[in-house]
């Protein structure tokens, strides 16, 4: 009999062409310009042939316009799971009031069920950021869980080499502080667990898995970067990231981003951005080996079914936001 192997999600946050824009300071973000008619039928058709389904969080903004949403009722129409990336894509959501947060989940929430004809039960903060307002709205509004935390000592090391690389103003910088999180975000816990609101109320975090002990990240991007040093390297590193997941009893939740599986050969107006050098093909190759590879060890599937699935085998710790 073989042995039934354990579940692990895998998650795409689909920043479209203009949040990237947006986050690296380029005029022309605010006409929003889409890549959906490019990136969406070129990642469903790399999932498909991976027989491969996952969450896609989205933005609610990119909900306004006809055209994305012919795009955007592909990804549930083809199997796959949405999760809420906030309306406006704004990575300091700490910073907001709770009716601010409120609106934003709310109107994020209506469009994207509206474009997809699945209502979202999760949530990713944008640039990982996160409040104890945000997870109290989630809760009132019936969410299952937030994704919103990256457990990494380095997000402020991310966080340099993005404003080096950027063409940001001073103020801008000041509003972007906590981009990538804090220090202090390595501390946190690795394995899903309840955020205890009071009252009997609590909402499940499913953190972003970073390299147990160490909490160096793993996500596609840091992979992709790695092959481009070594195949070797990033096949060392994925399977030692994943022995060590084993080892402490770490469920893993594994996060693409577009650029991840996309190159500048396919979207020349981002073929500024580092990593866009490298094209399609080569990203798509190195995403197959590396979801071959996690799928020696798990069985992968999206966020919704893992959180269950990990919810009804484990006890989850209760912890204060
Ligand atoms: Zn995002």
């Amino acid at each position: 009999m073989t042995k039934k192997k354990r579940l692990a999600s895998v998650s795409l946050d689909l920043d479209n062409q203009w949040s990237y824009m947006k986050i690296h300071g380029d005029k022309g973000w605010d006409s929003y310009p889409s890549y959906f008619d490019i990136f969406i039928p070129h990642i469903l058709n790399v999932l498909d042939e991976l027989n491969l389904k996952i969450t896609f969080f989205i933005v609610g903004k990119d909900t306004e316009s006809e055209e994305n949403r012919r795009f955007l009722k592909m990804i549930t129409e083809r199997g796959h799971d949405v999760g809420n990336h906030s309306y406006h894509h704004e990575s300091w959501l700490q910073s907001y009031s709770y009716e601010e947060i409120q609106n934003e989940i709310i109107s994020a929430e209506t469009a994207i069920e509206q474009a997809t004809g699945k209502k979202p039960v999760g949530f990713r903060g944008p640039g990982f950021s996160w409040s104890k307002d945000l997870l109290k709205v989630l809760e009132s509004r019936g969410y299952l869980y937030d994704a919103s935390t990256l457990p990494t000592y380095l997000g402020p090391l991310a966080r340099l080499y993005y404003f080096r690389k950027s063409d940001l103003s001073k103020e801008e910088k000041k509003t972007r502080k906590e981009l990538f999180g804090k220090f202090s975000e390595g501390f946190r816990k690795l394995k899903p667990y309840y955020w205890n609101l009071g009252a009997g109320r609590q909402i499940a975090e499913m953190p972003v898995t970073t390299v147990p002990v160490l909490k160096f990240p793993f996500h596609l991007s840091y992979l992709i970067y790695l092959s481009n040093v070594s195949m070797y390297l990033m096949r060392i590193y994925l399977g030692f990231a994943l022995f060590l997941c084993k080892l402490t009893r770490t469920p893993v939740s594994f996060l693409l981003h577009p650029l991840d599986l996309i190159g500048g050969d396919q979207i020349a107006e981002l073929s500024f951005f580092p990593g866009m050098q490298t094209n399609s093909h080569r990203k798509v190759e190195v995403f197959k080996t590396v979801i071959q590879r996690l799928s020696k060890s798990y069985q992968l599937t999206n966020m919704t079914d893992h959180l269950h699935y990990e919810a009804e085998n484990v006890v989850f710790k209760k912890l204060e936001p």
